[in-house]
């Protein structure tokens, strides 16, 4: 790199030149160029992952040693993502998938991995992560899971990335797996984990503190998204305003919710922005309770562009609710 470095230094002062720069060394200063950005863009790992948030976490850890793209964007349904062709394009060209993994992909990911023919991403190959092994998991299933249960996912409860302690784990898992493939890099990733462990760490303070009035408080959500981020902040999901796990509301359903939140005195109904409103709105009306569109990920709304805003976001979404529905 100095010597590109001195041959480009030696290109600087053409453009002082009064007369019509030579060609030959301007290009030869433009192919230069390229090539540098060419060769440190090929010296990043190119990571991909499933989720927004995993970026996210993987940004943190990976720094400048690593370009992240997620295929999936916050605001989707993460169960349902429609296969584009540029997603196997980004997959062919990976050298690390990052997925969440207890079947969350199921239904779109698997084709998209074979079809990249990308043998480095491939499941059990080494530039294929799932995150969901180095986490807390709740809902695992006790009995043996039958369509008659709806959507259940029968590993347990994929969405545990809203705990910020299985964001802890997730990061850690990324730092050594990055480690793994680039030793050299191994005290970069160390440092940058350390950094995001200890902003982390103070955001929970933070948010403990918010939360702190409202804990033991019930709630209904819309799919069984929050297990994990309810647990954590003290909240207590009583019921979902779907009758099972993918199911869309059914009238006697929704009866139900109605009536265990005017018995219980339950005021929130928290939705995922990719549902449709009109039930949790009529049993708000009901109820003279209140929907939060509470976001599940990084990339739901625009401003919410990192792992710790996510929490941010929400949890300033709940307090100013709870608050307004004592
Ligand atoms: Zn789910």
């Amino acid at each position: 790199m100095s010597a590109l470095w001195g041959r480009l230094v030696t290109c600087g002062p053409i453009g002082n030149r009064p007369s019509s720069p030579p060609l030959i060394p301007l290009l030869a200063c433009t192919i230069l160029l390229f090539s540098m950005a060419v060769c440190r863009a090929a010296d990043k790992l190119n990571v991909i992952s499933s989720t927004q948030d995993l970026a996210s976490i993987a940004s943190e850890v990976g720094g400048d040693r690593i370009t992240v793209e997620s295929i999936a964007k916050g605001y989707q349904d993460p169960h349902f993502v429609e296969p584009k062709p540029s997603f196997l394009l980004k997959l062919r060209k990976a050298d690390l998938l990052l997925v969440v993994g207890l079947q969350l992909e199921i239904g779109w990911l698997p084709p998209l991995i074979t079809q990249s023919g990308n043998s480095k991403i491939q499941v059990s190959n080494p530039g294929y992560l799932d995150l969901s092994q180095f986490c807390e998991i709740l809902e695992i299933p006790t009995t043996q899971v039958t369509r008659a249960m709806g959507d259940v996912h029968p590993l347990g409860n994929p969405h545990y990335w809203l705990n910020p302690e299985n964001g802890r784990r997730i990061a850690k898992a990324i730092q050594n797996k990055l480690s793994e493939m680039r030793p050299g890099d191994s005290a970069y990733f160390a440092e940058r984990n350390a950094d995001f462990d200890k902003r982390l760490t103070a955001a929970e303070k933070r948010w403990d503190a918010q939360m702190a009035p409202y804990r033991g408080r019930k709630v209904i959500t819309y799919h069984r998204s929050w297990p994990n981020f309810c647990e954590r902040f003290g909240m207590v999901v009583v019921d979902y305003v779907e009758p099972k796990p993918g199911i869309p509301p059914t009238p006697s359903h929704t009866l139900e919710v109605i009536n265990t939140m005017k018995r219980e005195n339950i005021k929130l109904i928290l939705v995922e922005p990719y549902f449709d409103l009109r039930t949790p709105n009529s049993i708000a009306q009901a109820t003279g309770g209140m929907v939060v569109v509470l976001l599940p990920s990084v990339g739901g709304v625009k401003e919410v562009t990192d792992y710790l805003k996510l929490f941010d976001y929400d949890i300033n979404l709940l307090v100013n609710a709870f608050a307004k529905t004592k």
